[in-house]
């Protein structure tokens, strides 16, 4: 394993996140070079604002006024120079070209609704470590690159179920990191309580931690109303394991569960890398409700290598442990335990450390 201080990178990083600066890998959006507009002929194009709601090898999916467009990214589009790509929930400008690349003879490189000229800076970005890929290039990338899962979200809502599937703290502790570093309020979600009574010792503690927690039941709709209050007006997005009840959230609180966005149209389809894009739906309250497949499977495949990225305030002390490649778990000379036995670092971040160390050997 490789010592996992060589693959943190300090400080910089942290910051990036708080003011929505994040470096994004170029290579995010694929987008072939016939793909991509001309500059010449977008001046005399209509502009509409939206928000991406998919990336694809061939293009972007974006949610205008209620009708999801597939765009390319226009030869003028400059990403902010701190990060070069897009992600789901960034605003985006687009300019709308199908009707001047209709009549090109059928040609299926033509097929396009829009061009993205430019994204707004982000105001939240969820994001993660880029996992290892093996492609890496220079150092840099492999120390500061992460990835931004979803843009410009206010909540990040963690639900999990007492039981069906039983509650998994390591993921919960995952999801609530990720969440507070990419300046998300985290909020847990928990559901079925119609089944059981949930774990109110393990509750407080992650209240203690800065999580806001409901207790619903999505089927008997107990506790919903609560929930949707708390949303009213923001935008929120959902993560948890399958099964929890994330759908049946939605349905309990978006009424007639008005669908705004779905994947992309048949036509466009045509296998490949095609992933599914976010659905965003309308709360009646006011704000959205996002379900994006990134999302959901937030934590679930997290790697040993990106432990540090979760806990930044653990790397002063690492640097100092007698063994490199020192876990923090059992090892003599240990500087983190010897901090958080001092009262340096917090108690119950150590304990989230060790629970999410453990899920991470085991998977
Ligand atoms: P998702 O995979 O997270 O989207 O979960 P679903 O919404 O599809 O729900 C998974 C299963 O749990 C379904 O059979 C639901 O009917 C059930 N379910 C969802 N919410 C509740 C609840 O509050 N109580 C109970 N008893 N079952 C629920
Ligand atoms: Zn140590």
């Amino acid at each position: 394993m490789k010592n996992w201080q060589q693959v943190y990178s300090s400080g910089q990083e942290e910051s990036d996140v708080a003011s929505g600066m994040q470096k994004v890998m170029p290579r995010a959006v694929k987008i072939p070079p016939w793909r991509q507009g001309q500059a010449a002929d977008i001046d005399g194009l209509p502009r509409k604002e939206g928000v991406v709601v998919g990336l694809f090898p061939g293009g972007v999916a974006v949610n205008v006024e209620g009708q999801e467009l597939l765009c390319n990214l226009a030869g003028v589009f400059r990403p902010p120079p701190t990060s070069s790509a897009l992600a789901v929930g960034d605003h985006v400008t687009v300019a709308l070209t199908r009707a001047e690349h209709a009549d090109a003879q059928g040609d299926d490189k033509l097929r396009s609704d829009g061009m993205i000229l430019s994204r707004s800076e982000r105001k939240t970005a969820l994001c993660r470590p880029q996992p290892r890929s093996g492609k890496r290039r220079d150092q840099y990338e492999t120390q500061s690159f992460t990835k931004v899962i979803v843009a410009n979200m206010d909540v990040l809502l963690i639900v999990v179920a007492v039981r069906q599937p039983p509650m998994r703290a390591a993921l919960i502790d995952r999801a609530m990191i990720v969440a507070q570093r990419g300046n998300l309020a985290p909020t847990l979600v928990v559901n079925k309580i119609d089944l059981d009574e949930p774990d109110e010792d393990i509750l407080a503690e992650y209240s203690r931690l800065g999580m806001t927690i409901f207790r619903c039941s999505a089927r008997a709709g107990e506790g919903v109303p609560a929930l949707a209050a708390a949303l009213a007006g923001k935008s929120s997005v959902l993560a948890g394991a399958s099964g929890v009840g994330k759908s049946s959230l939605i349905n309990a609180l978006v009424p007639g569960a008005s669908v705004v966005t779905r994947a992309v149209r048949k036509s466009d389809q045509r296998g490949r890398h095609t992933t599914a894009s976010a659905s965003i739906y309308q709360l009646p309250g006011g704000g959205v409700i996002v379900d994006t497949p990134g999302v959901r499977e937030l934590g679930m495949d997290m790697e040993l290598s990106e432990l540090p990225w979760y806990f930044p305030e653990f790397e002063p002390f690492a640097a100092t442990c007698k063994f490199n490649d020192c876990s923090h778990t059992h090892e003599p000379s240990c500087a983190v335990l010897a901090a958080v036995e001092e009262g340096k670092l917090p108690l119950a971040r150590y304990e989230s450390y060790l629970r999410i160390f453990e899920s991470v050997e085991q998977d």
